[in-house]
């Protein structure tokens, strides 16, 4: 369907606006515990290598972690860095108490292990929220002083759909993609919410049909524009999740999502765009963890950040 043809009859959903909300009430958490408790909240942040996109990445959590009154402390390892020295480098910050929170800029060059790397981070600084204690509490539903750190993006998806929904329980919702850092956390999440879910992947069988009866559709594939207008029911929440670069005319580039926009929204009740959709949420969320990292480690209440 060409642009000019569509009707956009769904609300837009403003995940820049709502982050910028969010990290306005981050900053406001650390100005308090400053004042009251001399504790300033700190996120680590290790970046190996010179990927272009970990470089934007990581560049833009370090401005936003000191906008919001937080320590950030930037530890850059060259492309040559072994596994251990790696290892070295998140023990010293596992024992640095400024350091709240420890996030390693994924994806490592090819000889480092990843799940290796992420294991040894301290579960109670993992602010990233993929290890597998925070899996497995987040998987059971541990509350109060075991409540997991939740990965950034899906909590960041879930925080939309509340604020659009309230109560989301009884709806069936549907999530396209598997991944530990996006698809499973958010099936867990909407599963805690009392939705009815499904999690879809290259392996389901006609996928339109299964994406049609969600009230809540989460695209998290990284296939641009894979989901067409005709797969979502009408009225449907759809939470875009991909962020994929696609050529458009003369060299240039764009951006779009895992959601045929301009379809989808002419059915959906609600969408998020990309950008400025699930994007923005994600580095919000990153620094809402940090302060609860912060607040734990000092045996304090946790701020009430809609996170918990
Ligand atoms: P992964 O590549 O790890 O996972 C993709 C998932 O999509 C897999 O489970 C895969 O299934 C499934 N899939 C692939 N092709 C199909 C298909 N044809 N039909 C149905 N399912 C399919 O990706 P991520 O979860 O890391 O990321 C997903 C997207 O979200 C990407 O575009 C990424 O850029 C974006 N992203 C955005 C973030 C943000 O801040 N907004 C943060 C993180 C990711 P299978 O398991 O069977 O292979």
């Amino acid at each position: 369907m060409a642009v000019s043809d569509t009707v956009v009859s769904a609300d837009l959903i403003d995940g820049k606006a709502f982050a910028q909300g969010l990290r306005g009430r981050v900053a406001a958490a650390v100005a308090d515990l400053k004042r009251k408790q001399g504790l300033t909240p700190g996120l680590a942040v290790v970046l190996v290598g010179e990927d272009p996109a970990s470089q934007v990445y990581v560049r833009s959590k370090g401005r936003q972690t000191v906008e919001a009154g937080m320590n950030s402390f930037e530890h850059r390892l060259p492309e040559t860095t072994s596994q251990d020295e790696l290892l070295a480098k998140v023990a010293e910050l596992n024992a640095d108490p400024a350091v709240h929170g420890i996030l390693v800029q994924l994806p490592l060059p090819a000889q480092i292990d990843s799940q290796t790397v992420i294991a040894a981070i301290d579960p109670d600084k993992d602010v990233d929220g993929f290890h597998v204690i925070n899996a497995g509490r987040l998987m059971t539903g541990a509350s109060g002083a075991a409540a997991p750190l939740v990965p950034c993006t899906p909590l960041g998806c879930l925080l939309l759909l509340k604020d659009r929904l309230g109560d989301l329980s009884g709806l069936t919702a549907v999530v396209v993609g598997r991944s530990n850092i996006v698809g499973k956390p958010m099936a867990q999440l909407l599963v805690a919410e009392s939705c009815t879910v499904t999690v879809a992947h290259s392996r389901t069988r006609d996928l339109p049909a299964v994406c049609r009866g969600a009230d809540i559709l989460v695209a998290a594939v990284g296939r641009p524009q894979m989901i067409k207008g005709d797969w979502v029911k009408p009225g449907a929440t759809v939470i875009d999740v991909g962020i994929n670069r696609i050529d458009v005319e003369d060299g240039k580039t764009r951006l779009v999502g895992d959601v045929a926009f301009d379809e989808a929204a002419a059915v959906a009740g609600a969408i998020t765009p990309v950008p400025g959709g699930v994007g923005p949420m994600t580095i919000a969320c990153l620094l809402a963890n940090t302060v609860t990292a912060a607040c734990r480690s000092a045996g304090l209440p946790l701020p009430d950040f809609g996170t918990g």
